[in-house]
């Protein structure tokens, strides 16, 4: 394996369901849901296969798809793009990272993280040749620790990268915290790569995009997805928002990382984002009731559960059960309770800060989240 990718081993995702399946354990590890995505969608998807639309698409993106994004990004943020300078589709939000990384961080450049961290984005930058500086957002609240970012700042620093809603610590970005990145930015002249795929999964404020803070649009990439919103995650359509001097670089490096997206599905992802207000609404529903009964199961269960307000995440911190660390604690999990999570220390430049946590996802149907809570509250 080429030296950039040396220290990354298989990813836990991938190591936690492997085990799952392996052991028949109930997988509360990576965050896919067990049901499935809506009917409209999936019969959008069949009529365009059967439309004939199978041939390359366009590199960016078919145009509705481009205008759907650019309709529905008005609608959230309030913010007017134009679908074709700046909006490019991608294969899911992960090609979208690639691709913004690849495509405007240079070997050297410093980019700076909050750890807990989306396993793609170290691998990645590692892949672009960057230097990676990460903040530890620390329990309970995951608040930023904004002096210390501040002091984190240098003249190499070329982007900050934030996650809002945060996988995998539920926490959400506050209006000030965003405020103060966003000043840093700007004095620093630092761009901004916000992934926001679980947008969608707000419980208890509206989510907020830092493209939306005053100033901040010419120097943000907005990075979304289809994945999260429409319980479709193995349909890999993701999508950049950026204004064109910033999307140049993003569609340069898409262009030869993948070319083009799967044209029948995005047809179907158009259909998808006009959906009727209802479904969002419905969505959020659904996850805030099984958000609940997962969290009221593991306190039953014994864990010190910290507040989530977005993704369909949870963090809990598994230490009352007196383990050593999170990968050690996960492994009895598996074996001797059998239920699968993931743990956290991976996420971490700094395994040590991460190794009181367990990570837990609800996005499963109520019976497993039940059954899973039972054989916690039973064996634990
Ligand atoms: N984003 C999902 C999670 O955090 C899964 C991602 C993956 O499997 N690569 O669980």
């Amino acid at each position: 394996v080429a030296k950039r990718l040396e220290k990354f081993k298989t990813t836990i995702f991938t190591q936690m369901s492997m085990l799952a399946v392996k052991h028949g354990a109930i997988n509360l590890g990576q965050g896919f849901p067990n049901f499935d995505g809506p009917d409209f969608v999936k019969e959008a998807a069949i009529k365009a296969i059967n439309a004939g639309k199978n041939q390359y698409a366009r590199g960016y993106g078919v145009p509705e798809l481009n205008s759907a994004v650019a309709e529905r990004f008005l609608k959230d943020s309030g913010l007017q793009v134009d679908p074709d300078k700046e909006v490019t589709v991608t294969s899911g939000c992960t090609e979208a990272i690639a691709a913004t990384i690849l495509g405007l961080i240079n070997p050297g450049d410093e980019v700076i993280l909050f750890a807990p961290f989306y396993d793609s984005y170290e691998a990645t930058l590692s892949m672009a040749g960057a230097d990676v500086k990460a903040i530890t957002l620390r329990p309970p609240d995951f608040a930023v620790p904004l002096e210390e970012l501040k002091s984190a700042v240098s003249k190499n620093t070329r982007a900050i990268m934030i996650n809002t809603p945060h996988n995998p610590t539920g926490k959400m970005f506050t209006r000030e915290e965003l405020e103060f990145i966003a000043d840093l930015c700007k004095e620093n002249d630092v761009l901004l790569f916000a992934d926001e795929v679980y947008d969608k999964l707000a419980f208890e404020a509206d989510h907020i995009s830092m493209a939306s803070i005053p100033g901040m649009y010419e120097r943000t990439v907005t990075l979304n997805s289809l994945g999260k919103t429409f319980s479709l995650t193995g349909w890999k359509i993701g999508w950049a928002i950026a204004p064109p001097h910033l999307t140049w670089g993003v569609r340069q490096a898409h262009s030869f990382l993948t070319f083009a997206t799967c044209t029948p599905m995005q047809s179907a992802a158009a259909s998808a984002l006009r959906a009727p207000e209802s479904y969002f609404e419905e969505l959020r529903r659904d996850y805030g009731a099984k958000k609940a009964l997962l969290v009221d199961g593991l306190e039953a269960a014994g864990f010190v559960v910290y507040p989530s307000s977005g993704t369909y995440f949870v963090m809990a911190d598994h230490t009352p059960f007196g383990f050593g660390d999170d990968v050690e604690f996960c492994e009895y999990l598996i074996r001797e309770v059998g239920v699968v999570a993931i743990p956290p220390s991976v996420f971490y430049l700094n395994p040590e800060d991460g190794k009181n946590l367990v990570r837990f996802t609800f996005c499963k149907d109520d019976d497993t989240l039940r059954a899973a809570v039972d054989r916690m509250k039973a064996k634990l």
